[in-house]
């Protein structure tokens, strides 16, 4: 017996001539948040529409509870879909646009007024609810589709971009909100973004998808912290990467030789002796006082500066950018000045090989 509610088994995708999803296997818990993350193009709408039963796909299996899908319509898969233009009805005001998915399943009228008014009151739309589309905001419309999605009490939520229209206050104040729901009503949210802040604010586990196939699957912390392979550690940002050549492996320490110098390295996914390889370290592994094993030398070339925490990037000899993660106090109290020298360091169980 299979303990996920959702179950993708060999799934994929093929147009006349491109392959939009390419065998993806993915087990989804009752109850999880999860989300399909990638740059544009990956994959992850076609991924969720192959759940919703709004495509099929050219080849696998797709299990809900164990029984499979495939045959199943979209309406009677219960997985309803929050959109990134919202997709409301123009034609009828918020309370109907609400109340239209009970109107689908036969729910008589004032059951279905009665259902309407509590997610108009739980969403905050109370005043709201005989205006039309066109006279709400675009966050007060984003609520009216979630409401609209969630009356029916469905097992699980997919949403695709439900944030991407939004301003970037707004996206973070539904961000909670939609964290909120989640917690309060126990149901599984698949949600697509290509937003890293989102998806690790928010999930419980993250898809990391390229080209139509998984590149990794975990929590947050796993994918900041152990990265599968290199598109990953690049895709995530925050990871400084070397290109080089793996020197010497031993049991748990191994050293590859780059363009900037040799450097000792933690573990090596993939890694092979003389194999291209890369050197990765995180942002905020990095010290700027010297007190890592590991140097290397460069110049201030700029900062970005986002509330308490500071991110530097600094030129190095080879032209190649690093980026250091540093809180706000730290950098201030170094007095530091742009293009003057400084050495950058870190210690070799902060650094860890992948192959390229
Ligand atoms: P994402 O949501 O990750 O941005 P999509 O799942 O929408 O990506 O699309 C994945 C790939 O499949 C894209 O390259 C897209 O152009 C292609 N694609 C999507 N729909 C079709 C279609 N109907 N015919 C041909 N190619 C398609
Ligand atoms: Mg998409």
């Amino acid at each position: 017996m299979n303990a996920a509610l959702l179950s993708l088994k060999n799934i994929s995708m093929e147009y006349s001539n491109f392959i939009a999803v390419d065998d993806l296997n993915l087990d989804i818990k009752k109850g999880e948040f999860i989300s399909l993350m990638g740059p544009s193009g990956c994959g992850k709408s076609t991924t969720l529409r192959m759940m919703a039963g709004l495509d099929n796909p050219t080849s696998g299996a797709l299990y809900l509870d164990g029984e499979s899908q495939l045959e199943v319509p979209t309406e009677k898969r219960g997985m309803p879909m929050v959109w990134q233009n919202f997709a409301l009805f123009p034609f009828l005001n918020v309370q109907k646009n609400i109340e239209f998915p009970l109107k689908m399943q036969g729910v008589p009228s004032e059951a279905r007024s009665k259902k309407a008014a509590e997610w108009i009151e739980r969403m905050g739309l109370t005043e709201f609810a005989k205006r039309n589309i066109s006279q709400l905001s675009g966050g007060q419309r984003q609520r009216v589709a979630l409401a609209r999605a969630l009356v029916t009490e469905p097992r699980i939520l997919l949403l695709d971009e439900p944030l991407s229209a939004l301003d970037s206050h707004l996206r973070i104040k539904m961000q909670t909100e939609l964290v909120r729901l989640h917690k309060e009503l126990g149901i599984t949210f698949i949600y697509v973004t290509h937003s890293q802040s989102e998806a690790f604010t928010m999930s419980d586990r993250v898809v990391i998808m390229n080209q139509g196939k998984v590149q990794q699957i975990g929590t947050p912390k796993q994918i900041y912290r152990a990265p599968n392979n290199a598109f990953v550690a690049e895709f995530i940002g925050m990871n400084n990467l070397i290109p080089g050549a793996v020197l010497r492996l031993e049991d748990k320490t191994a050293e590859i030789r780059t363009d900037l110098g040799i450097f000792k390295a933690r573990s090596f996914v993939g890694a092979q002796k003389d194999t291209p390889s890369k050197l990765v370290i995180a942002a905020d592994c990095i010290h700027l006082d010297g007190s890592g094993e590991q140097k290397i030398s460069g110049k201030i070339s700029g900062e970005e500066f986002v509330g308490s925490v500071i991110t530097l990037f600094i030129e190095l000899k080879n032209g190649q950018e690093f980026k250091v993660q540093k809180q706000q106090h730290e950098v201030e109290s170094l007095n530091l000045k742009y293009g003057a020298d400084l050495t950058l360091s870190w210690n070799a169980e902060n650094a860890f090989l992948l192959a390229s």
